[in-house]
């Protein structure tokens, strides 16, 4: 059985993660999406609405499942069988810190490999951050995430009307 782990801060889950973990789940036959819980940084939602968004997400996604960790990764990975870290990369901006990291596990744990998928074009501009940002400022995002994670970001930010904003934008 081999199981790959795609691990990220998925604050919150977007296309182009769901594009990358089906793609893993094409090569693998289980792919866990492993939430990192880091204490020195906050995200917008907590690890286990993360966690429940992704679970929504993947429902229709077999062999794709959600879990969450601390510490090292390439410990949680071989705890749980894990011989494959799975990583996206949009841009050769990732890859300097993807590259290094991915060697940095490596020294850490021999045998423990990282692949890299590359997501649809449309997605390689799509990061958490920025569909947090147009959210915040009232903008559509229903076109980047999830519909789950799409109500989430409208009940966050419930002062702009994603829908309105985007409505006006047509009828203009
Ligand atoms: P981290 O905080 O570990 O970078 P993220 O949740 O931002 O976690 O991303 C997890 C992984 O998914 C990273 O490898 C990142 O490069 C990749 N990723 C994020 N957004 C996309 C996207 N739009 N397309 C492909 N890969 C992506």
């Amino acid at each position: 059985m081999a199981t790959a782990i795609y691990p990220g801060s998925f604050d919150p889950i977007t296309n182009g993660h769901l594009d990358v973990a089906a793609r893993a789940a094409r090569l693998f036959d289980r792919v866990i999406l492993a939430v990192a819980r880091n204490s020195s940084k906050s995200g917008l939602f907590e690890l286990d609405q993360r966690v429940g968004l992704i679970q929504q997400a993947i429902a229709d996604l077999p062999g794709v499942e959600v879990s969450q960790f601390e510490g090292l990764l390439v410990n949680y990975a071989r705890s749980i069988g894990a011989g494959t870290v799975i990583r996206g990369l949009r841009a050769v901006s990732d890859f300097e810190y993807e590259f290094q990291m991915a060697l940095m596990n490596r020294q850490l744990a021999p045998g423990v490999e990282t692949i890299f998928l590359m997501p649809r074009q449309e997605y390689t501009y799509l990061s958490s951050r920025l569909v947090k940002e147009v959210a915040g400022l009232g903008g559509a995002i229903e076109d980047f995430v999830p519909v789950a994670v799409a109500d989430a970001l409208r009940r966050r930010f419930p002062q702009s009307d994603v829908a309105g904003v985007s409505s006006a934008g047509d009828a203009g």
